[in-house]
């Protein structure tokens, strides 16, 4: 016999904190709340925003009269069983506290804490008992009988809102609650269907089929740019929208892809909901309310839009599934493109991965046939992706202080004089990715990063990548105080603008970098400027590789095409492919043929033969050889510990004693510690340790064993983990 009353009146809560477990609080009477509820709960003297969680198997007995009540019940929304399992699943395999993965999931107004509910004023019968003008004023803008809400009534009256309060404590105004505002207009999923290509309508049949039949099944879409990817998986997001379900489409920078929302809004009669952080508080609260209730039926958001609480999601997009800002470095480290597929698998959805240059990943899958491939092999416009022509920068380079080939300044002339755009491509933010003095040979390095320090010549000073750190550019060498020895190192986009400005003084130019003052806004401005052929040579930095379209572009020059090779980085391969592969496709989407450039000192290195032969497979074939021999992912798994804290003995001793006290598994190989790839950041040494297994082996499970007898990191130490490490 049980001493206490029956389980029912105690819940077990999630909290958006980093412990392991939920915890309880009494259910107050007459509240009846179920695991994936939201409520309001007291943790301490706060209150705070919980998921009441599905409860544990042998609970312990509790005296509900010990507990603190459930505040109250969050009607906005409430979490699906697959949703709570996705938490879960999320927080087992990153090895993370399920709290924290919560946290992702109720971020959406965390600053706003809890949300409050609309409301507006309205004229009762009553008349007022003590009369003044503002008083009058705002009787007279209500007159009409209509509902405003506080704020609207005060600035129609002319008066403050204390003045609107007095009426409702008066009794002359009553407060009423507002119907929420709509979160989105239902997408059309026969507004304007295009007449598709074969090739476009085999792959659309076949996502349809499998939207039909609401199982977990994962696609590739592999088609060249410009082939209509896009419109064949609208055909899916059209049938999903027909089904009542809901759609998930990923992008990884989706704050510029203005032209994806105008373009789904033309084949759907409306825009997407949008999620991602340049969305206010406000809209985001609604969305996620939107999204829940299954009022909003298609999201276009950043991998952070993965943890939105769907209320039946029957589809998830991965635009460009290859691109590296799907990984989230901090706090949860997780693969968003990895999770949707875990995702639409709890959902029991198709996941559709998109890209022209997949990632040696989900290439692999595609090949062993985990993944069904979708190809779409010409381009729409019956264009011909354009070749890559070399140039060796050892034979035909500029001369010193230039970066630009004279065969590529030839050939930017001639396509500007026959009214055609130009790009140069180089990845390096700034004026100079260095600064050197030219007496003592002293480099300028960031205070408390391991960076070099770059020269922004536009704001006249000197910025760490790293953490933001920026200084004026001194008059002197910092290190033996020579004077107007300090000279600028290699291109920047900015260096590489003032070339263009000398070599074609004429050409309307324009500089694209996330340095571009004005943020968001400002780019997309200038985006659609080149669009519309208000500019002839753009020089840009990845930010311009991205998913625009330029008609009118017809040539691209990459002016450094081995930036990012040769690093050591095991991926740098396959990004260096990727990004040229990428960048090349901007040019000739249209009528025009497009031309492509390499200046590169290693026309032999097997990206640059690939890229040149336009031979993709033979990419594939060997970086897939590469890894397989090398024993890398995808053929076995990481798991990456970066130790870090201020002080680098202690960093470094703790990696040791973490190193030390690994469990012994034929499995798994433990490797380090040794300086992280970023071994000094905002003043924080890192130590890396990487654990290696086979594919087939539970590593997060192998961690959190191993994690469970550590010793704990003490003072500002931190460890974190992270499972599946971009480089390792
Ligand atoms: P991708 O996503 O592969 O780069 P898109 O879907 O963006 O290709 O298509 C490239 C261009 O061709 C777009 O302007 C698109 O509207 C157009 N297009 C592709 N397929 C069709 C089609 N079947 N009918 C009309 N226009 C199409
Ligand atoms: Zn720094």
């Amino acid at each position: 016999m049980s001493l206490f009353p029956p389980r029912e009146s105690v819940v077990d809560v999630l909290l958006p904190v980093a412990v392991g477990s939920a915890y309880s609080y009494r259910v107050p009477e007459g509240m009846e709340v179920a695991p994936g509820d939201i409520v309001v709960v007291p943790l301490g003297p706060r209150m705070m925003l919980g998921c009441v969680w599905p409860p544990a198997e042998n609970p312990k007995p509790v005296d509900p009269a010990k507990l603190k009540p459930i505040h109250r019940k969050y009607d906005v929304a409430s979490l699906s069983p697959a949703m709570l399992a996705f938490i879960r699943w999320i927080a087992d395999y990153t090895v993370t506290p399920p709290g924290m993965v919560l946290r992702l999931a109720l971020r959406h107004d965390e600053s706003a804490g809890i949300s409050r509910e609309r409301t507006g004023v309205r004229l009762t019968d009553q008349r007022p008992q003590r009369r003044t003008a503002a008083r009058e004023r705002v009787i007279e803008a209500l007159a009409d009988g209509f509902v405003r809400s506080k704020t609207d009534a005060a600035r129609e009256a002319g008066v403050s809102p204390s003045v609107v309060d007095g009426l409702v404590d008066d009794g002359v105004l009553e407060t009423v609650v507002l119907p929420p505002e709509p979160a989105a207009e239902r997408p059309d999923p026969d507004h304007s269907a295009p007449e598709l290509l074969p090739a476009q309508r085999d792959a659309a049949d076949r996502l349809v089929e499998a939207v039909k039949a609401r199982a977990f099944r994962p696609y590739l879409i592999d088609g060249v740019t410009g082939s209509g990817k896009t419109e064949t998986y609208f055909e899916a997001v059209a049938e999903t929208i027909r089904q009542g379900r809901q759609v998930l489409i990923l992008m990884p920078e989706i704050a510029l892809t203005q032209a994806f929302l105008d373009r789904f809004a033309r084949r759907f009669g409306v825009k997407p909901a949008e999620w991602h952080s340049a969305v206010g508080t406000k809209r985001r609260g609604r969305v996620f309310k939107g999204v829940s209730s299954g009022e909003v039926s298609v999201v276009a958001g950043a991998r952070s839009a993965l943890f939105l609480p769907f209320r039946d999601l029957g589809l998830v997009i991965v635009d460009e599934e290859h691109d590296s800002a799907y990984k989230q470095e901090d706090g949860v480290h997780y693969h968003a493109r990895d999770m949707a597929v875990v995702r639409a698998r709890l959902e029991e959805a198709p996941v559709v991965l998109v890209s022209a240059t997949p990632s040696i990943e989900t290439e692999v899958n595609a090949r062993r046939g985990r993944y069904s491939r979708l190809h779409l092999p010409e381009r729409f416009a019956g264009t011909k992706v354009p070749r890559l022509e070399p140039i060796d920068l050892r034979k035909e380079g500029p001369p010193r202080g230039q970066w630009i080939a004279p065969r590529l300044a030839a050939e930017m002339e001639r396509t500007i004089e026959a009214g055609g755009q130009a790009l140069l491509f180089l990845n390096r933010r700034g004026y100079a990715p260095l600064t050197l003095c030219r007496a003592c040979g002293h480099r300028i390095r960031c205070p408390s990063c391991s960076s070099w320090l770059v020269e922004h010549r536009f704001r006249r000073r000197l910025e760490c990548h790293q953490c933001g750190y920026a200084t004026p550019v001194p008059n002197e060498c910092p290190n033996c105080h020579e004077p107007n020895s300090l000279i600028p190192c290699g291109p920047g986009v900015e260096r590489l603008h003032e070339e263009v400005a000398k070599l074609m003084p004429n050409a309307r130019l324009q500089v694209l970098s996330s340095d571009l003052a004005g943020g968001v806004e400002r780019l997309r401005a200038e985006l659609k400027a080149i669009e519309d052929g208000a500019v002839d040579v753009i020089v840009g930095t990845q930010l311009v590789a991205k998913g625009h379209n330029f008609p009118g572009l017809a040539l691209v020059g990459v002016i450094d095409a081995d930036v990012g090779l040769g690093h050591g980085d095991p991926r740098a391969a396959e990004r260096t492919f990727q990004l040229l592969h990428q960048v090349a496709g901007r040019a000739g989407r249209h009528e025009k043929e497009g031309r492509a450039f390499l200046q590169t000192y290693m026309p032999e290195h097997p990206v640059m033969q690939a890229l040149v032969a336009g031979d993709r497979d033979a990419f594939y074939d060997r970086e897939i050889g590469v890894r397989e021999e090398a024993h890398l992912p995808p053929f076995a798994r990481f798991c990456a510990l970066i130790v870090s804290g201020t002080d680098a003995h202690a960093a470094q001793a703790h990696a040791r004693a973490l190193a030390a006290c690994s469990p012994l598994s034929n499995e798994v190989r433990v490797l380090g510690p040794a300086e992280a790839p970023l071994a000094l950041v905002r003043g924080r040494h890192r130590y890396r340790l990487l654990a290696r297994s086979d594919r087939g082996f539970d590593l997060s499970n192998y961690v959190r064993a191993w994690m469970a007898g550590a010793p704990r990191a003490t003072g500002n130490l931190r460890v974190e983990i992270d499972i599946d490490p971009q480089s390792f």
